[in-house]
């Protein structure tokens, strides 16, 4: 039963891989990977390790998106590492490109400026915001409820011994993180006012037992925090709700993805943070690595069995980690 039928030119399935199309899985849910095709060997040895410590006993399928078409190899090399069945998507210019409102000399101007200062402050692609608004819309996860967002080069450091979407489900969680920070200041300046002026236009939207002081300084500005977005487990219904389009809308609208360089992971926390309430957010204790953090679950006990992290390495015990304060809400 482990044959490899495997034929030069031709994309065949994995050695790994059931029948899936008669696979009942408990959750409309799927892995979700925005990558290029030159990232293939750093994805591979994430997805080996993926599958190790969880899906080869699930089987559920990976959507790739890129903004250039996949390569044979590439689909390939994702075809024979993966247990689940694989889509290969293409992102369309609209969603990949500077809205037309946007003045391209002050957007470079602020690159320039940005430029050494922080990780990507003269990247242009770094602020295709396509995770912040877009990836959602994309046709190949119209049919999914949850996503799990995975990139090249992270690594999956303990077993998983439950299906995580299977809990989001099963608790009415929207959004799962595992590692949360604090963002550079000089990328985000008037993302805090712009989100104020969000909030008195849609009144409405921001729920009564909302968890904005996770993020609130006491003179009342942006504390900096954010989950850290390269790990998210999330309902798609929240990216796709009226509340977090008109947010993405009014955000883009502002300019400040250009002009500044408002990553995805404080404006999906900003969201998270108007729009649900604690119980709907869940802190995943799962061993993740993404340079230079880690979360590593530190029970001596499942360390020592399931992992393969140091547990005092943790972003849990560090200054920068706002995981605590969020647990202490
Ligand atoms: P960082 O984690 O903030 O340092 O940024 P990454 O370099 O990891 O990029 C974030 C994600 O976007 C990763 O999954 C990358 O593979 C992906 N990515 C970044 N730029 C591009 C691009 O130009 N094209 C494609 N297809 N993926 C990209
Ligand atoms: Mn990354």
């Amino acid at each position: 039963a482990l044959m490899l039928a495997y034929s030069p030119g031709q994309i065949c399935e994995s050695r790994l891989k059931p029948a899936n199309a008669n696979l009942e899985l408990p959750v409309r849910a799927a892995f979700v990977i925005l990558v290029r095709n030159s990232e293939l060997h750093e994805l591979r040895a994430t997805v080996r390790q993926l599958e190790d410590q969880f899906n080869s006993r699930h089987h559920y399928p990976y959507v790739f998106l890129n903004d250039e078409p996949f390569t044979d190899e590439f689909k390939q090399a994702m075809e024979w590492a993966t247990s689940g069945d694989c889509h290969f998507g293409l992102i369309p210019y609209e969603h990949w490109s500077m809205p037309p409102w946007v003045d391209r000399v002050r957007a470079k101007w602020a690159m320039a400026m940005m430029g050494s200062q922080v990780p990507y402050g003269d990247s242009e692609s770094y602020r295709k915001m396509y995770e912040s608004g877009f990836f959602f819309q994309h046709p190949l996860l119209a049919d999914l409820d949850y996503y799990w967002r995975v990139e090249p080069g992270v690594e999956f450091s303990c077993y998983i011994p439950y299906d995580p979407f299977k809990f989001m489900a099963d608790n009415n969680k929207m959004y799962g993180f595992t590692i949360s920070l604090r963002e550079f200041p000089v990328t985000v300046r008037t993302l805090w006012k712009t989100t104020s002026a969000f909030r008195a236009a849609y009144p409405e939207y921001t729920v009564p037992n909302n968890t904005l002081q996770w993020l609130t300084t006491p003179n009342g500005g942006y504390n900096m925090c954010h989950f850290w977005s390269n790990f998210e487990i999330a309902s798609l219904d929240f990216f796709r709700s009226p509340q977090y389009t008109a947010y993405f809308d009014f955000l883009d609208r502002a300019g400040g993805f250009f002009l500044e360089r408002w990553g995805d992971a404080p404006v999906h926390s900003l969201a998270v943070a108007m729009f649900l309430n604690k119980s709907q957010v869940h802190y995943f204790d799962i061993g993740y690595y993404h340079s230079p953090f880690q979360n590593c679950p530190t029970d001596p006990q499942f360390n020592a069995e399931h992992c393969f992290c140091n547990p005092n390495r943790s972003m849990i015990f560090n200054d920068d980690s706002c995981t605590n304060s969020w647990l202490d809400l």
